[in-house]
């Protein structure tokens, strides 16, 4: 279990000042952003946390994608047709939230509109980071949320739903995965992978990933060791829940009752509940 209150993220918050940029910002302002030091920052971030999800194989391919808001109704991204893990900060683009390309020289992800309906329904929503990690994807493809009160870190760090299939790319895409933000920051894409949110920032949006794809692996070892799983008690998880309110982190457990939180929830491999 970590130490500190959550993984250390080095990444910086997005970037605020006096009077947010909007879609209606002068042109110019929105282009001097768009070069700015602040800006550049952010957009070397994507490319750190892109070269993470290649190397770790979260990504394959051009596929994956992330966003920053930066702005009331604006939000860098990363662009259309690049592999992840070899992103220059010069490929980035910036988009208001209908998904109009406002600055940036390459087309921007044809999964924006995803991002933008997840932020533009969670207001908290700072930063958004879509992949398709095997494991957790291999949990979405089953339709399958995995059981909980297993590792300390996914319950405090991780509250998970699943969405159903959609054509990737189309507006209802988005709205069944914003229709989940309000409670989960890691929703399992039926048929496609994951997307997380962060109310900090793209590292620990990214996070998200590496939270349910260790955990979906794990879960995965422990079911072919072919005994009942130990679950963490309900008196613990109570714990856990305290620290994760303390974070601001979204869990709908923390309207549920001890026997609530006991209740027994599938295990893969395994007929029983457990
Ligand atoms: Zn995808």
């Amino acid at each position: 279990m970590a130490t500190s209150n959550r993984p250390q993220s080095s990444g910086s918050k997005a970037v605020s000042s006096t009077k947010p940029l909007s879609s209606k910002s002068p042109k110019a302002a929105l282009k001097a952003f768009f070069n700015s030091a602040p800006a550049r920052k952010l957009k070397e971030q994507m490319c750190e946390m892109g070269r993470r999800q290649w190397q770790r194989e979260y990504v394959d391919a051009n596929g994956g994608n992330m966003a920053i808001r930066v702005g009331t109704d604006i939000a860098l991204c990363t662009p259309a047709s690049v592999s992840k893990g070899f992103m220059k900060p010069e490929d980035m683009c910036l988009v208001d939230f209908d998904g109009n390309q406002l600055a940036g020289d390459k087309p921007r992800t044809s999964e924006i509109l995803m991002h933008l309906e997840m932020m533009k329904r969670q207001p908290r929503a700072m930063a958004t980071c879509h992949c398709h990690p095997p494991y957790a994807t291999g949990f979405a493809i089953a339709g399958m949320v995995p059981p909980r009160r297993m590792i300390p870190e996914y319950e405090i760090y991780a509250t998970v739903a699943a969405a159903p299939y959609h054509t990737p790319g189309q507006p209802e895409m988005g709205r069944l995965i914003a229709d989940l933000v309000g409670e989960h920051n890691t929703i399992l894409m039926v048929n496609h992978g994951v997307v997380s949110w962060s109310h900090l920032d793209i590292e620990d949006a990214y996070f998200k990933m590496e939270i349910i794809e260790a955990y979906c692996r794990t879960l995965l070892v422990t079911a072919q060791l072919g005994v009942t799983p130990k679950k963490i008690a309900p008196e613990f998880v109570v714990e856990l829940l305290k620290r994760k309110k303390g974070l601001d982190i979204p869990d709908p457990r923390y309207r549920w009752t001890k026997d609530e939180l006991a209740k027994p929830e599938w295990f893969p491999g395994r007929k029983e509940k457990c």
